[in-house]
């Protein structure tokens, strides 16, 4: 079976390109490389320099595909507060001409990458799919307005699993060498603090929260967890089906925490500074993965050390390079 994975020049997409064709599966990547790397697309997999926003594009990289991992995404919460048009516009109008376009190639296989955004500042932890949604960024709002509009096409016979993710980390050793995070700029815990130096401390964004140490909790997923979910997910699609499934690992971790599993890989003391509490941050939030787990028989494998470990482990073979 060939896989459209869009976005499989990012962090995710190259992940789930080199597990799919691991696994056997052929692969298309379409991705504009806006915020992708070229040279993060796996050898094997055939690559479209194309975006969403192009039905041409789309229509063209589907051909030969039986199914799609959509992770084409404008995905920076701080920057769809400044630019919600741009997000709307790829994140919406570009799935539009996704769902169009594979409705006219008659393609009726979805595995969509959600977010834990959809929901907003959560009333239960931990939180399931039955919770209220009440995105508090553009970028949260555009990936359930998405939601919606699959539950809609999923009503004349597509058949879609929509991920809803939680603190996506970690590396990937795949059979083509390491695959990481690249972001420009990198707002994300894990990566910052493992580039802090003695001079260059990670900051730490609030120690007031209403949290056993003060820190902000989080649930954090393996990459590699989280692409052996979404083929999981290819598998157990079914026709006019649209099922919504949170991905995380079902346990919270501070930020302090984080750090102290960080100082332990490292093996040296990492320095931090005490900064005030970011904006839009919640204290908490960790995933209900009982749907995950009784939907996909899935279950995460990864600790929050082996996503350090790995993270560390890429970025020193990326410096040797
Ligand atoms: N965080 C931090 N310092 C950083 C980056 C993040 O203290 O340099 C905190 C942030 O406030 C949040 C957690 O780490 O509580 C995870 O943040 P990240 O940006 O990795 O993911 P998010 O939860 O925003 O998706």
């Amino acid at each position: 079976m060939r896989v459209l994975v869009t976005g499989g020049a990012g962090y995710i997409g190259s992940v789930a390109t080199a597990m799919l064709l691991e696994r056997g599966f052929d692969v298309t990547v379409l991705d504009d490389c806006s915020t992708g790397h070229r040279d993060a697309v796996v050898a094997g997999a055939k690559f479209i320099e194309g975006s969403v926003s192009s039905e041409e594009s789309l229509a063209f990289a589907l051909s030969g595909c039986e199914a799609v991992f959509h992770f084409a995404a404008k995905s920076l919460v701080g920057e769809s507060v400044e630019k919600p048009d741009l997000y709307f516009d790829v994140n919406v109008n570009g799935t539009k001409n996704l769902l169009k376009q594979m409705s006219l190639a008659k393609i009726s296989k979805l595995v969509f990458s959600s977010t834990a955004a959809t929901y907003g500042e959560p009333e239960v932890i931990p939180i399931s799919e039955s919770a209220k949604t009440d995105p508090t960024s553009p970028y949260g709002a555009t990936k359930l307005a998405v939601d919606k509009l699959i539950t809609e096409e999923a009503k004349s016979g597509l058949a879609a699993i929509s991920l809803r993710y939680f603190n996506v980390a970690g590396a990937y050793k795949s059979k083509f060498g390491w695959l990481a995070e690249r972001h420009n700029p990198e707002t994300h815990l894990i990566p910052n603090l493992l580039r802090s130096t003695v001079d260059n401390s990670i900051k730490i964004f609030g120690d007031d929260w209403p949290t056993k140490d003060g820190t902000c909790i989080r649930d954090y997923i393996h990459v590699a967890d989280l692409i052996d979910a979404h083929i999981l997910a290819l598998e157990n699609l079914a026709p006019g089906k649209h099922q919504i499934i949170n991905l995380g690992s079902g346990s919270g971790y501070s930020v302090a925490e984080v750090i102290s599993a960080a100082t332990k890989v490292l093996g040296r003391a990492i320095p931090v500074e005490i900064t005030s509490r970011r904006s839009g941050d919640p204290a908490v939030l960790v995933a209900d993965i009982s749907l995950a787990g009784q939907a996909l028989k899935w279950r995460p494998k990864f600790d929050i050390e082996k996503m350090v470990s790995d993270t560390w482990e890429s970025a020193n073979a990326q410096y040797r390079k």
